[in-house]
């Protein structure tokens, strides 16, 4: 789950990462009263979960309320990178004598936490590491032995910090950014920009901040940011409907019984020269209440033109998957041409009930190539 800026902040504030005070503002007018509360000139920020919000426009700084009130009018409605913003960040504005960069985020190779830090903060990251390897320092951390404070030196030296007074400050940043990080059960916690003021304070401008979905029934306080207004609908109805379901923008719908089969009939769709609608994963079962449901979230998304209905029977048996799907059919009256493939147990017997039931729209494949070739084709 992917926080907003204003959200990380706040996890921030709480492990003593520096932040500037803000508000939250949905309309220009409460833009306004958040300048008249904070005091003096702010910056004006589109809460969306996307970044490149400054270069897009959505990150605007305003001498006073009448101009707050005018930049937040300039961005809610500003679609960036198609995240349209309904919600804005209002800030204490911060002179900035330098922007840097520091983040913590799992090394899956190396399996083990790894701190980037640069003093080029500011643009973004991929660039650092293109143009100037070696202004970016990564360190990574051992999980059994923890944080050590040498962590942060090495950090800090390997990327020239030199004045004392900011060495010591980014060093407790990256303390409490790990401790922030390893407690919020985070994949990502990125500042950028770490930014130095001219009074040489140091501060997080921005945040990234990326949490564990399978860790947050363990953090209700940072489940409830989840904002479902700004989830994909299909995927929030999906989870209503308890069906696994990832949105992909393709036209062919995909249904696989287990993950590892469901990831293959999208690997499958893609060598058969077309595009996945879709990633959904019936699990175990193929009762017709599953399949029901499974089939609804799918076919309401317009772009689905066929549906790839890819079985494996083990302890699911092809033959009660095949009732599940005719029985699903009577009870849905699609159109959209679906192609089944079925192996494993009973398969024979699946494919004779689903051959001698014969609806219009539904196409028998031996094969799941075969199947992934046919459903391609109908959906062109
Ligand atoms: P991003 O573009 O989505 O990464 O949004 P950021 O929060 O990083 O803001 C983009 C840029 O706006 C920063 O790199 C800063 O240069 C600038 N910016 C943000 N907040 C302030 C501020 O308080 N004062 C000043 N002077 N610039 C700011
Ligand atoms: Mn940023």
């Amino acid at each position: 789950m992917d926080l907003y800026e204003y959200q990380g902040k706040q996890l921030f504030k709480q492990f003593g990462i520096p932040v500037s005070e803000g508000r939250l503002a949905t309309t220009p007018e409460q833009a306004r009263t958040a300048a008249e509360e904070l005091g003096g000139p702010v910056v004006v920020k589109a809460q969306v979960l996307t970044g490149g919000r400054g270069k897009a426009g959505g990150v605007k700084l305003a001498d006073d309320p009448g101009d707050a009130e005018q930049k937040a009018q300039d961005i809610i409605g500003l679609d960036i990178r198609g995240h349209v913003v309904g919600k804005l960040w209002i800030e204490t504005a911060s002179d900035i004598a330098k922007e840097y960069y520091l983040s913590v985020t799992f090394d899956r190779g190396a399996k083990q936490p790894l701190f980037m830090f640069t003093t080029q903060g500011g643009v973004e990251i991929e660039e650092v590491a293109a143009n100037d390897p070696d202004a970016l320092v990564r360190l990574h951390v051992d999980p059994l032995e923890g944080y050590q404070p040498w962590i942060a030196r090495r950090l800090v030296y390997g990327a020239g910090v030199d004045d004392p007074a900011e060495q010591k400050q980014i060093a407790d940043i990256v303390g409490k950014l790990y401790r922030c990080f390893v407690e919020s059960d985070a994949m990502l916690a990125e500042i950028n920009p770490l930014i130095v003021t001219p009074d040489g304070e140091v501060k997080a401008l921005d945040s990234k901040f990326t949490v564990d979905d399978s860790a947050l029934y363990r953090h209700s306080d940072i489940a409830e940011f989840r904002d479902t207004s700004a989830a994909d609908p299909l995927e929030a109805f999906a989870r209503e409907k308890g069906v696994t379901y990832v949105k992909l923008d393709g036209d062919v719908g995909i249904l696989g019984n287990g993950a590892g089969l469901s990831m293959s009939t999208v690997d499958v769709v893609v060598v058969a020269g077309g595009r996945p609608a879709n990633f959904c994963d019936l699990g175990g079962g193929g009762s017709a209440e599953g399949v029901v449901d499974a089939l609804e979230v799918i076919t309401r998304d317009p772009q689905v033109k066929s549906i790839f209905f890819n079985i494996f029977g083990g302890i699911t048996r092809c033959d009660e998957v095949a009732r599940g799907i005719l029985e699903a059919l009577e009870r849905l009256q699609l159109e959209t041409p679906i192609v089944v493939r079925l192996d494993g147990t009973n398969a024979e017997e699946g494919r004779r009930i689903l051959a001698e039931a014969a609806p219009p729209n539904l196409h028998v494949e031996p094969t799941m190539l075969d199947a992934a070739r046919k459903a391609v084709e109908l959906a062109r």
